[in-house]
């Protein structure tokens, strides 16, 4: 049903507009522009203002032509780097980079879904239910453009967002939240061959710290991971500071907490048995979200997986997305798979098959919703 030709035109479109993280303007000018075109109301709010991006989230609305629940679907249109000039290469029925670049699949093979699929059900006349879309900036380091959406203005209360790898009928129903652990060891600046009993090693309070401390696979449910450590200059200096940013994640809110006291825990009895300092950064990045399993919406997508013929599978993530924030702010929302391998990599790629699934399967949510 849905026009498989131009659906791939209009995900190579996408890709080969430039869209890095706060530097979104050009791409969300091109889609309001063809969402206007293909029948939809279309506005950008100002939460670019709010974060640093040239653009805003663009917010797009369908009227119904039949009774039904709102859905919403949600996809984020910046990319990661390297993500300028990329340039399509099709084999086998595989979309590629050339090498040099990421893809952009992420995610704009949820855009590409979503807006096809709309298109056709304007176009065929399907009967659907009233629809919002929403495309997001500055998805990636942070979910700042979900953070910052105005949550009066929708009246969904179901949403899927297109953001996950893996074979369409993959559906994410949990995902894990996240802190973000940033420490300042500061210790005392000395001459380390003169009078190193006068300074404090910044970099031994660290280690101290860093070696008392369980990280990375901590259970099932839970991760943690030192990202960066800085600091020093020369060898004969006696460090004065060290910097450490971390991460903990979990499924569960108190083994989140656990652990995260766990980590700020080490670094101040390493601070004190050095005679030392620690400055503490912690912050929630995101919540955590679970929706059941018989969920109206998890057996919603199940029925228009079975309609499809495609295997659906329920599933848990380690990565957060925007999933977190619309489940946090009273949407009950859930992550589909839309053909993603490799993301984050310039060995991305999408089968074409997938990207046609993906589209097909948000007709039919639209559809079993209508
Ligand atoms: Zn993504
Ligand atoms: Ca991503």
């Amino acid at each position: 049903m849905i026009n498989e030709k131009r659906l791939l035109e209009r995900f190579l479109n996408y890709i080969q507009i430039d869209s890095p993280t706060k530097d979104e303007r050009e791409f969300a000018d091109y889609l309001m522009k063809e969402m206007k075109e293909i029948g939809l109301e279309v506005y950008m709010d100002d939460a670019g203002e709010k974060v640093g991006s040239n653009s805003g989230n663009v917010i797009g609305k369908l009227k119904g032509n039949t009774e039904g629940e709102t859905i919403l679907f949600s996809a984020h249109m910046d990319t990661v780097s390297p993500g300028r000039g990329i340039k399509p290469v099709i084999k086998d029925g595989v979309i590629y980079s050339d090498g040099t670049t990421i893809l952009g699949g992420d995610d704009k093979a949820g855009i590409a879904a979503t807006l096809e699929a709309i298109e056709t059900i304007i176009e065929k006349d399907i009967p659907h239910g009233d629809i919002e879309v929403v495309f997001s900036i500055f998805e990636e380091g942070g979910l700042f453009g979900a953070k910052n959406l105005d949550y009066n203005k929708l009246n969904a209360k179901t949403a899927f967002v297109l953001d996950s790898g893996g074979d369409p009928g993959f559906i994410v129903i949990q995902g894990p939240a996240q802190n973000k652990i940033n420490a300042k060891f500061i210790g005392k600046e000395a001459h380390a061959g003169v009078a190193p009993e006068q300074g404090i090693s910044a970099i031994q309070i660290a280690a101290e710290a860093i070696s008392n401390m369980n990280l990375l696979r901590i259970d099932e449910e839970t991760t943690a991971n030192i990202g960066v450590i800085s600091g020093g200059e020369v060898t004969n200096i006696v460090t004065k500071e060290v910097e450490i940013k971390a991460e903990a994640r979990s499924l569960s809110d108190e083994k989140l907490k656990e652990q995260t006291d766990h980590m700020v825990k080490c670094c101040e009895e390493a601070a004190k048995k050095f005679g030392g300092k620690v400055e503490m950064d912690v912050d929630n990045a995101y919540g955590a979200f679970k929706v059941e399993e018989d969920a109206e919406i998890v057996q919603k997508v199940k029925k228009a997986c079975k309609n499809l013929g495609l295997e659906s599978v329920t599933m848990t993530t380690g990565g957060g997305s925007d999933t977190n924030i619309l489940n946090a702010n009273g949407i009950a929302a859930v992550n589909l798979a839309i053909g993603e391998r490799l993301p984050h990599t310039i060995d991305e790629h999408i089968y074409i098959k997938d990207l046609e699934n993906a589209t097909r399967l948000v007709l039919e949510i639209i559809k079993v919703y209508a």
